[in-house]
């Protein structure tokens, strides 16, 4: 079958930080022409049964792939794994779940005190109005903007609650290796997500693979929007050293940011191993 396949293995809906709702990306997916889609929510699966529902009501031929991103400690900061091809049952699975929706949702009232003290009100009560189920950053940096504190959500998140921002919060994941083991427990493969996006140094990202590795890990994303050539060709030869398969996804969160539209990732090369290997079998119908 080789890479012909369209596929997006890394997607969001409205249940974490997409736009979309379920069905509304599985339109866009049919638009785009994806064969193979994975719905990959920040520590949610909760948009993958009606996005199930919805193929199956309008006999569609897209395939779905059951999936989720974790946000994961490494002891090179916050990481995050995309889990591929899980058991949306496996009851580890659904308690690691509930452990870090309450995890956000704890930071979000940590947020809401530390708002406070700048004078910035309202916070706390907007997020919980507009938001569905998992409460992310990009969910307050929207409060902030729908309040009037800031104008869009590239300045809430320069302003306050990026990495620089003057509202920093730390908050205690679930280790990566228990990520690793409860994707693997729920029959899924773990992948190292956008690597190239965490605020580390070159060789600090080196170790990090290769203790995700360690930690037994699957694979790295090695094709996404914003992953340069020359970035690309290094992160290939950690992907080789380390013995990790490969996985492509556009992160897709919202449709009017065109260069991270869903299914738009350069080729990954079809001598690279690739996770879509070991997850052939649900090519067939
Ligand atoms: P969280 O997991 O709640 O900390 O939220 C992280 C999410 O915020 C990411 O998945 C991105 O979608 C979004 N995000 C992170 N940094 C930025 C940024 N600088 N600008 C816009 N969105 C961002
Ligand atoms: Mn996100
Ligand atoms: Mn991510
Ligand atoms: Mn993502």
């Amino acid at each position: 079958m080789g890479y012909s396949v369209r596929y997006d293995f890394h997607s969001h809906t409205h249940f974490s930080d997409g736009v979309l709702s379920p069905e509304q990306l599985v339109a866009r997916a049919e638009e785009m022409e994806i064969d193979l889609l994975a719905i990959s929510d920040h520590d949610s699966i909760s948009g993958i049964e009606q996005a199930k529902a919805y193929i199956i009501a309008n006999n569609l031929n897209l395939n779905l792939v059951n999936a989720i991103e974790i946000s994961a400690q490494s002891d090179f900061g916050e990481i995050h794994i995309v889990g591929l091809n899980i058991d949306i049952k496996s009851s580890k699975l659904l308690s690691l779940i509930a452990e870090q929706q309450d995890k956000r949702w704890q930071r979000a009232r940590a947020y809401e005190l530390k708002f406070q003290k700048l004078n910035i009100q309202g916070v706390l009560s907007e997020l919980e109005t507009s938001c569905k189920q998992v409460v992310t950053r990009s969910h307050i940096a929207r409060a902030l903007v729908s309040l009037g504190w800031v104008k869009d959500n590239n300045q809430a998140f320069k302003k306050y609650i990026g990495k620089k921002g003057r509202v920093r919060i730390a908050t205690d994941w679930i280790p990566m290796e228990q990520a690793i083991l409860t994707i693997q427990y729920a029959g899924g493969l773990a992948i190292l997500a956008h690597p190239t996006r965490y605020p580390m140094s070159v060789r600090r990202l080196g170790y990090l693979i290769e203790e995700f590795k360690i930690a037994n890990g699957d694979a790295v994303e090695l094709a996404y929007p914003s992953l340069t050539p020359d970035k690309r060709g290094w992160l290939e030869v950690q992907r080789k050293k380390n013995d990790l398969m490969a996985s492509g996804g556009s992160d897709f969160h919202y449709p009017h940011l065109k260069w991270s539209d869903l299914g738009r990732f350069p080729m990954i090369e079809k001598n690279i191993p690739h996770v879509l290997d070991q997850i052939k079998d649900r090519l067939q119908s």
